[in-house]
């Protein structure tokens, strides 16, 4: 849309429903009225910065963009409103007319979104929404959650469950891959949907609830398994839960006696950091020892909100480690990588996964070759801190488990010597007697 067009349009309120499992309205919607005079959604520096790139003594309480960003479009919304993660999940941009209110649509763009159908539902929360450049369709964090007609394209290889996640679930919602550990999808919802999600084929449908009747099913299956040590609570997205019902989950599991290790997958501290609130951390706090994997992909993801957000989490006790997918011109460059693990590190994240894009129905145009994966870790490994370079692993298509893959440092032998590259290239010996 024209920006002198958005000057003049109305600003609507989105009447939608509240995240399965949260506690409902608490704050007054937003009335209509005329947007304001449009303002340049830069931040200072911006101009010549590629990334933002924080460092200990430059992150301030909010983002500069999103404050301004927040002025334009929700011009009567308190910023206690907007700090709210359920004002934030009511709020969410689903549909057309309501991402017209904030993007230029490709053709591209718009086809999908009137196309929809079966496809991953569309879901941005507004924070989200104010990090995307508007009248920029190639824009890393834009391609991540705006569809496009590539999603409809099928290429050789791909699969609707390619990892053949449906074939290890011994009850609904429950994934037994590992002897020793378990996926328990707790709910099929997430803030915003991302449009590569390996879940796809159930996330955002409806179809895995979180009903107490299920669950119970799937930890009494826990319980008299005795070889299960670690579940991973996953989804959809664990923390869109109320913290009521995260409770119950948590206090349930913990009365199992073989059960050690318990770990939540998230993007909410990307996409939603305002979920991360003092009485969720107390509730993780009282869960302990809790591990999180959260779900960054990009140095732009890494806001001062989503700063405090891990902050809190770390504060609270919770290690905490990303999951990051690599993705074609999105962060396939060595750059970008290197831009993102430093702001992980500086948010007391560890890279942990770089994850080659599984084969998923119509994520074609997002797959990079292996090679450019094995370049990037080469590109970190030695080149910055061993913390931040992550494993690259491959989830072996219909269920193999991940992979890990290596740039190749050990040339071969040399009589009782191993033949080593470092990361410069240069050849060293290690004395290796085969004997
Ligand atoms: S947050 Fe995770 S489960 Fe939800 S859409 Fe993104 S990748 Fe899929």
């Amino acid at each position: 849309m024209e920006l002198s067009r958005l000057a003049h349009s109305r600003i609507e309120t989105h009447d939608e429903e509240e995240p399965p499992g949260s506690l409902g309205a608490t704050t007054p919607r937003t009335k209509s009225r005329i947007a304001p005079k449009i303002t340049p959604l830069r931040r200072p520096g911006e101009e010549t910065a590629r990334f933002v790139k924080l460092t200990p003594t430059n992150v301030p309480a909010a983002n500069p963009r999103t404050a301004v960003f927040r002025r334009r479009f929700f011009p009567e919304t308190t910023a206690r409103e907007w700090n709210d993660w359920k004002w934030q999940s009511r709020h969410r941009i689903r549909t057309l007319a309501q991402m017209e209110r904030f993007l230029t649509l490709s053709k591209a763009e718009r086809e999908a979104l009137v196309r929809g159908g079966s496809m991953l539902p569309v879901g941005i929360t507004p924070y989200y929404m104010s990090l995307l450049a508007p009248d920029d369709p190639d824009h890393a964090l834009r391609r991540t959650v705006v569809p496009s007609t590539h999603e409809f394209l099928r290429t050789p290889g791909e699969a609707d469950d390619p990892l053949g996640e449906e074939a290890t679930s011994p009850v609904p919602g429950l994934v037994h891959r590992y002897p020793d550990r378990v996926l328990l999808l707790v709910l099929d919802f997430c803030s915003t949907y991302c449009r590569y999600c390996t879940r796809s084929r159930v996330v955002g449908h409806g179809e895995i609830m979180p009903s107490e009747e299920r669950l119970e099913t799937a930890i009494e299956y826990i319980r008299r398994t005795p070889a299960i040590r670690d579940v991973l609570l996953s989804g959809g997205d664990p923390l869109a839960l109320g913290e009521d019902k995260l409770d119950w989950i948590l206090t349930r599991l913990r009365t199992i006696p073989h059960l050690e290790f318990i770990r939540i997958g998230t993007k909410m501290p990307a996409v939603l950091p305002q979920r991360i609130t003092p009485s969720l951390c107390k509730l993780l706090r009282k869960h302990r020892p809790l591990w999180m994997s959260l779900h960054f992909l990009h140095p732009d993801e890494c806001t001062p909100e989503s700063y405090h957000a891990c902050g809190r989490l770390a504060d609270a006790g919770v290690p905490l480690g990303s999951q990051t997918v690599l993705l074609k011109g999105v962060n396939d460059d060595v750059e970008v990588m290197k831009a993102l693990v430093h702001n992980l590190l500086m948010m007391r994240v560890r890279p942990y996964y770089l994850y080659q894009c599984d084969p998923i129905s119509g994520s074609a145009h997002f797959r990079t070759s292996v090679a450019k994966g094995l370049e990037i870790i080469e590109g970190l490994r030695g080149h910055t801190t061993g913390y931040g370079v992550p494993t690259y692993v491959i989830d072996g298509p219909g269920g193999g488990g991940k992979i890990p893959l290596q740039p190749n440092y050990a040339l071969g032998r040399d009589g009782d010597d191993l033949l080593l590259r470092n990361y410069e290239g240069e050849i060293f010996r290690y004395p290796d007697p085969e004997n």
